[in-house]
């Protein structure tokens, strides 16, 4: 197996000596501390990232404010959403280098990086470049009585709600900004992204093709470093009107303390889950085992939307995890350059030991190991796709969030134990469930509690379909009209005449 040759200016990008981007200019600052970003498929140094400084971090937000204030509002909707086609033309044109970056940052598969990184940023970039023209208040009919004669008209306005920062993780470090600077630029705010200590490359080529777009100065910025350090900078900054953040169900906990904190910001968190898979009696045992590969490997599980936890019903278990077992032992584990490679390591040394301590938790708590729970050959972060037969529902591997390839069974004996195992649980982001009997799925998905449920189906996500968690795994809504809300301010209008 062997990996692809990078592209000329993949290298060449690579080799650069890299830190911020502000008002449409790369901007390093060679005193400051600089971050190793590391390949995981061969834990090698590819490039090393200058933190920003904090006087960098101030001129990202006064620039971001600048725009909005002036050039930004100036532009109006349907150039915003034309500019906005522009990049996502751009980034399509540049599809193979903004993979390969991807790729050799975060070990996402090269086809992964290609057609769900890359191409997906492009299309939620596309739709929502098509709402920047459609994002209007209402007229509405007064009712209270005048005292004499004069009458009123009332109407609202939508504003945008000013410099929006956006903090995101490692897993999709440009799909997933992307969600949260198309989501501001449509609604006419600017926005300051600062991507994951980890993968801090990709966001800072699509800031620059934004400005090749024509994107002004000032409208996209992007900050790098330490989460601790440079987000709370962020959230504290008074010219940051909203925070939109993507990560953990700890930091973004902190992420909304702090936001009310600094002035009751808007905020939008995006946090992570323990997502269930409930597969009925009637559902096969082989198409079964086609829906927990699609819920629990993809990216190698490092997809906040993943299932981790299965519930098979015990008549059918054994022959459920002897099949997934044959089907685990067939996978190809490589680099993620390697196009035949069909799993690929974890995304950075961190993650892997934590990955590693759920394999020792599962064997303490008598988890039995179905298959994987160890490191898998190869100089990268590299584990197995891994199966373990829980003993409880009370088991770490069952409660706690491992963002890893790690799936987890319970057998039940009926629907509503089911459904109780499902729920058992203090986040809700997504679930599924898998059945041939519609009307059964159709009663249980209104009791499911996730923002997103699945029916014989995981980890599909598209544009137009509203996308956030219920309990503790968030507050708000991604995609769809929904986002409009979350980045625009309501105005009251009324006249007397
Ligand atoms: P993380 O919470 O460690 O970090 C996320 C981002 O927050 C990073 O950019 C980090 O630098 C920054 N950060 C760290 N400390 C901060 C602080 N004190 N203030 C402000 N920002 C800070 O998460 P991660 O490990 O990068 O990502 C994995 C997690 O993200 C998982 O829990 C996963 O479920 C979740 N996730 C959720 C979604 C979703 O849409 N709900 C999508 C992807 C990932």
């Amino acid at each position: 197996m062997t990996d692809i040759s990078l592209l000329p200016e993949v290298e060449a990008f690579l080799a650069r000596r890299h830190g911020q981007y502000i008002d449409g200019q790369l901007a390093a600052a060679p005193d400051a501390a600089a971050i190793d970003v590391i390949n995981p498929s061969s834990r090698k140094v590819i490039a090393s990232v200058h933190q920003a400084t904090p006087a960098q971090i101030e001129q990202a937000i006064a620039s971001a404010h600048e725009a909005f204030t002036g050039v930004w509002q100036r532009t109006s909707p349907a150039r915003r959403g034309e500019l906005m086609n522009r990049l996502a033309d751009l980034m399509h044109a540049r599809r193979e280098e903004l993979a390969q970056i991807e790729s050799l940052s975060s070990g996402k598969l090269i086809g992964l990086s290609r057609a769900f990184e890359i191409d997906y940023s492009i299309a939620f970039l596309r739709y929502y470049a098509g709402w920047a023209t459609k994002i209007h208040g209402r007229t509405m009919s007064l009712s209270l009585p005048s005292a004499n004669g004069e009458q009123y008209t009332g109407f609202t306005l939508r504003q945008p709600v000013g410099v929006v920062a956006g903090i995101v993780p490692w897993n999709f470090s440009i799909m997933i900004a992307v969600w949260k600077f198309g989501s501001a630029l449509a609604c006419g705010c600017t926005a300051v992204i600062k991507p994951s200590e980890f993968t801090p490359l990709t966001m800072l080529r699509v800031a620059e093709l934004a400005v090749e777009a024509g994107i002004p100065p000032g409208v996209l910025n992007v900050v790098n470093g330490n989460g601790a350090t440079v987000g709370p900078a962020m959230i504290a900054h008074p010219k940051v009107a909203k925070i939109t953040f993507t990560g953990s169900v700890p930091t973004g906990t902190g992420v909304g303390v702090a936001a009310m904190q600094a002035g009751l910001k808007h905020v939008t968190l995006e946090l992570g889950g323990k997502n269930p898979a409930g597969f009925l009696r009637d559902f096969p045992v082989e198409r079964t085992v086609d829906g927990i590969i699609e819920a629990a490997y993809l990216h190698q599980g490092e997809v906040c939307a993943s299932a981790e936890r299965f519930y098979v019903h015990r008549s059918r278990i054994d022959d459920v995890l002897e099949s997934l077992h044959r089907r685990l032992a067939t996978l190809k584990i490589g680099s993620a350059l390697d196009e035949n490679a069909q799993f690929g390591p974890l995304a950075n040394a961190a993650h892997f030991a934590k990955v590693m301590a759920f394999f020792d938790k599962a064997r303490a708590q008598d988890g039995e190991i179905v298959y994987g729970g160890t490191a898998a050959p190869g100089d990268g972060f590299f584990v197995q796709p891994t199966a373990i037969l829980a003993r409880s529902q009370a088991d770490a591997i069952m409660t706690e969030e491992t963002f890893g390839p790690v799936a987890s069974f319970l057998a039940y004996d009926d629907e509503e134990e089911m459904l109780h195992y499902m729920n058992d649980t203090r986040l809700g982001l997504t679930a599924s469930v898998w059945t041939n009997d519609l009307s059964k799925a159709l009663r249980l998905v209104p009791r499911v509690e996730a923002g997103t449920v699945w029916v014989n189906m995981h980890n599909y996500i598209d544009p137009a379909m509203p996308f956030g968690g219920v309990k503790s795994s968030g507050i708000g809504r991604e995609f769809g009209e929904a986002f409009i809300e979350h980045f625009t301010e309501l105005k009251s209008v009324i006249i007397r005449y």
